[in-house]
C-alpha cells in the first residue's frame, strides 16, 4: 500500500518536515542556568511549528521525525561520554507504546557515534499533566544506576520549567556522573521560567505542568 509522506506539522505533502516548516521554527536561544546541568541546550522555542513537532513526537509520526530531529540535535551535542533520556512515566510510555525520549537519545547517540544506555528509572508512577495538584507538587522522581565519573548527555523532548531535566540530573550526579549536560527539543520559559533546586539527596522535584 502507498502511504504519501507529509510533513507532521503542516501535513503538505513533503519530506517530514517541509521547507516552510523548518523555515518557520524560531531557535530556543541560549537557556537560563538549569540547577544539576553543567549546560543545556534545545533546538527550538515551542510556539507554533515547533509545538506540533513535538506532538507528532508524543502521538504521530515519531519514527519518521526522529531522524531528522537527531542530525539537528547532534550538532548541540559537546562533550560527553554517553547519552541517556529523561524518562516517562511507566503509564504514558503504556499509553503510547514508546518513549519518545528514548528514541530521541537512541538517534542522536547513532549521530555522534556515543553509547546510549538506560540510566535512569522513573519512579512516579503517573504523568505530569493530568495529576491533581498535589500529586504535582509530589514532582518527578528517579533512581539511577551508578556513573562514576561520567560525562553525561541527558537527552528530553520538551523543558517546560526544567524541573523534570534537572531532578533527573540531580540523580545522576548522586550515583558520580561528573558532568551532566541537558538537550531538548523545545524550550519554553513557561511560568516565568522557574526552577526550583532539587535536593541531591532525595531527587524529587516540583513541577507545575510537565517536561
Ligand atoms: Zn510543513
Amino acid at each position: 500500500m502507498f502511504l504519501p509522506v507529509t510533513c507532521p506539522v503542516c501535513g503538505s505533502l513533503a519530506d517530514a518536515p517541509c521547507e516552510q516548516c523548518i523555515a518557520s521554527l524560531r531557535s530556543a536561544g541560549h537557556l537560563p542556568p538549569m540547577p544539576q546541568l553543567d549546560r543545556c541546550a534545545a533546538l527550538y522555542a515551542y510556539e507554533g511549528g515547533a509545538a506540533a513537532l513535538v506532538t507528532a513526537l508524543k502521538y504521530r509520526n515519531a519514527r519518521r521525525i526522529v531522524p531528522w530531529l537527531a542530525r539537528e540535535l547532534a550538532s548541540l551535542v559537546g562533550d560527553v561520554d554517553i547519552v541517556t533520556w529523561a524518562p516517562t512515566t511507566p503509564r504514558r510510555r503504556r499509553e503510547r507504546g514508546f518513549d519518545q525520549a528514548r528514541l530521541l537519545a537512541a538517534a542522536v547517540g547513532r549521530r555522534r557515534h556515543l553509547p546510549v544506555r538506560t540510566l535512569l528509572r522513573r519512579l512516579d508512577t503517573h504523568p505530569q499533566t493530568g495529576r491533581n495538584r498535589r500529586e504535582r507538587l509530589d514532582g518527578p522522581r528517579f533512581s539511577a544506576r551508578p556513573v562514576d565519573g561520567w560525562k553525561i548527555l541527558l537527552v528530553d523532548d520538551v523543558i517546560t520549567t526544567g524541573v523534570t531535566i534537572s531532578t533527573a540530573a540531580a540523580a545522576l550526579r548522586a550515583v558520580g556522573a561528573a558532568r551532566v549536560d541537558g538537550l531538548a527539543v523545545a524550550y519554553t520559559a513557561h511560568d516565568g521560567c522557574r526552577t526550583s533546586a532539587p535536593g541531591s539527596a532525595t531527587h524529587r522535584g516540583h513541577e507545575p505542568v510537565g517536561g
